[in-house]
């Protein structure tokens, strides 16, 4: 079966309730009546998903993320945010392992892995993002990185559970820097990572699963990403915050 195309919206630490309003009043009207090839998915910080999710009510194309989760049920861990209170909200996918949580929050493959199972068990498709450093890439470590990330990532998941997860691959200097991985570096990196996939199961979840490119994904660039044919969607910061540029990346292939 071939895959859906799935393109997101991450907006990071960007977008408060009153500025979310303004974009879905922009965005969802701009969306009517369109037959849209791929799953839209937005993720907003955490205080603005309810404004996003009130603004979605009675519309099923447009599916809702959280940035992050807690690994835990409930109970006193200050300032985290679990899978009960989101399913609450309405909330169907999860980032989980992006670059700046690893970066800044020091989150291990390990605390991801266990994130990844959290969100599993609880019914969330997981946006699980891997991918190298500049330094990681030139000192020819690239195959090794994504090889380590995938296996901490994906320890102790069934073939059928990877399959039905997303796998964002994102460079990680090509996020927020205006630095494009080119098609040909995308399409190799994604192929490799199925080829990862097919190595820890078999072909047919490596054929399943949707990766997902991530790294300075604008509306000039998009159609070229997605036309290769690893390459099954976009997960987008910058070009994500303003609804035309938005809207023209889910219409990519138009
Ligand atoms: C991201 O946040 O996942 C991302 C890819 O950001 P940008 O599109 O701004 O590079």
């Amino acid at each position: 079966m071939p895959r859906k195309p799935i393109i997101a919206a991450n907006w990071k630490m960007n977008m408060g309730p009153a500025e979310a309003a303004a974009f879905m009043d922009q965005f969802i009207p701009s969306m009517e009546g369109k037959a849209l090839s791929c799953d839209v998915v937005i993720a907003p910080p955490f205080i603005t998903i309810p404004t996003v999710t009130a603004k979605l009510q009675g519309n099923t194309t447009i599916a809702v993320a959280a940035q992050n989760v807690s690994d835990r049920d409930n109970g006193a861990f200050t300032g985290e945010i679990s899978t009960t209170m989101l399913k609450e909200l309405g909330v169907t996918y999860i980032i989980l392992g992006h670059s700046e949580r690893r970066q800044y929050y020091g989150e291990t493959d390990a605390i991801i892995n266990s994130k990844i199972k959290k969100a599993i068990a609880d019914g969330f498709t997981p946006i699980f993002c891997i991918g190298e450093t500049k330094d990681e890439r030139l000192a020819g470590k690239l195959e090794e990185v994504l090889s380590t990330q995938l296996s901490g990532g994906l320890q102790d998941l069934t073939a059928e559970q990877t399959a039905a997860i997303v796998i964002a691959y994102e460079p990680v200097w090509a996020i927020g820097t205006g630095l494009t991985a080119t098609s040909k570096e995308a399409q190799e990196a994604h192929a490799y990572i199925r080829q990862v996939i097919a190595k820890l199961y078999d072909t047919d979840t490596a054929n399943q699963v949707r990766i997902q490119y991530g790294g300075s994904v604008k509306p000039g660039n998009v159609k070229e990403l997605m036309a290769q044919p690893d390459i099954d969607g976009a997960l987008v910061g910058g070009a994500s915050l303003k609804p035309d540029s938005f809207a023209a990346l889910v219409e990519f292939d138009r």
